[in-house]
């Protein structure tokens, strides 16, 4: 049973935040000054149980969800992650099941989560420059944990990516050292425009290095870019190969934005369905859940949500709009 929303996209993905908390601070994402000592993640006792989300996916399926990805926050920061990508391949076993990770626990974890039946990988990693990466990521440390991680994941056998957010004039020279370490070994690095997601980071327009200026970079040393067919249309990135064959992607978010084949939901931690990256609400589902609903109702609560989505901001993006009260990205999952 598909569902479309008021501009006719269907529901395809769901992106599933199982925590708030992080052990990094990107200066993009949970700038330390607003997720300090102070900042009050949510309780315990608020997040969705690995059953509760589990019943959310399994109401969702049948609506067309197909792509299932763990995110947060930091999603291996969530004790026993395996046993619900257990879970949730039981439950829904067609799905693709995917983790978007920064890496650092990814090490001792990359077995047992493909022993579960993960089959994607996502490492975020902004920069192979150890300086680079710790000022982007605001911690003491470069790239070497992350890169641990990365080598577990293809050892377990894990389909693997990279992201890297691009912050003009911060990590701009990362990019070429990035697509000469991954692409021999067939690992595509997707570079992502910096977002004015949430409402903390020093988000302008002059900090977005564009994607047609990354693809330049990546030309002047590389020689003439040969562009990939996507596969499929919700593809956010659109990929090219170099000369030598290694493939990288693009993720204009900001300079040409893809709302027209947006088929994302996401459920944040505490259990409410976001229609939108930028949205400002959420449509709570925790209390339905915990008040035992049953899937039909779910379902019927999802459909209605979905139905009545009519989200495009990155299309109507207008420099001064207004951000105070926009949920953070590590809230919802990026
Ligand atoms: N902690 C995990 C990680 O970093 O992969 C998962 C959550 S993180 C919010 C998901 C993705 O969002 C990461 O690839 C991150 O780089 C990206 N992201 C966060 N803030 C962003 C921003 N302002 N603009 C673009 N991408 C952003
Ligand atoms: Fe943490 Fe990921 Fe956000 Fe970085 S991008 S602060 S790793 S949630
Ligand atoms: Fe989807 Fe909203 Fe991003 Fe547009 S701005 S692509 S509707 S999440």
């Amino acid at each position: 049973m598909a569902v479309h929303d008021l501009r006719g996209r269907s529901l395809g993905d769901l992106r599933i935040s199982v925590t708030d908390r992080c052990n990094l601070r990107c200066t993009y994402c949970m700038p330390r000054e607003s997720f300090g000592p102070n900042h009050e993640f949510l309780p315990r006792s608020g997040l969705l149980t690995f059953e509760e989300i589990r019943d959310v996916v399994v109401a969702a399926a049948p609506l067309g969800v197909r792509k299932l990805r763990l995110t947060g926050g930091e999603p291996l920061l969530r004790r026993d992650l395996e046993r619900l990508v257990e879970m949730l391949r039981i439950a829904v076993p067609e799905a693709d099941i995917a983790l978007t990770t920064n890496g650092v626990l990814l090490s001792g974890k990359a077995k047992a989560l493909a022993d579960a039946g993960l089959d994607r990988v996502t490492v975020s990693l902004d920069a192979m420059d150890a300086s680079v990466y710790a000022a982007m990521a605001d911690v003491d440390h470069g790239p070497e944990a992350a890169m641990e991680g990365i080598e577990a994941a293809l050892d377990a056998g894990l389909s693997v990516k990279v992201n890297c957010v691009v912050r003009a004039g911060v990590n701009e020279q990362d990019i070429v050292p990035l697509v000469r370490t991954f692409g021999p070994r067939g690992i595509t690095v997707r570079f992502i425009e910096y977002m004015d997601v949430g409402a903390t980071n020093d988000w302008s327009m002059a900090s977005v290095l564009p994607g047609a200026a990354v693809r330049t970079m990546i030309e002047e040393v590389h020689g003439p870019l040969n562009a990939i067919t996507p596969s499929s249309p919700s593809d956010v990135a659109r990929t090219w190969s170099t000369k030598e064959g290694w493939t990288f992607g693009c993720i204009d978010s900001v300079t040409a934005p893809f709302c027209g084949d947006c088929s994302r939901a996401r459920l944040s931690a505490d259990g409410a369905l976001y229609t939108c990256l930028f949205s400002n609400d959420g449509h709570p589902l925790l209390p339905l859940v915990r008040e035992g609903a049953s899937t039909e109702d779910l379902r019927q609560a999802i459909l209605s949500i979905w139905s009545g989505r009519n989200d495009a901001y990155s299309e109507q993006r207008n420099g001064s709009a207004e951000r105070s009260g926009r949920v953070e990205m590590s809230y919802i999952g990026g």
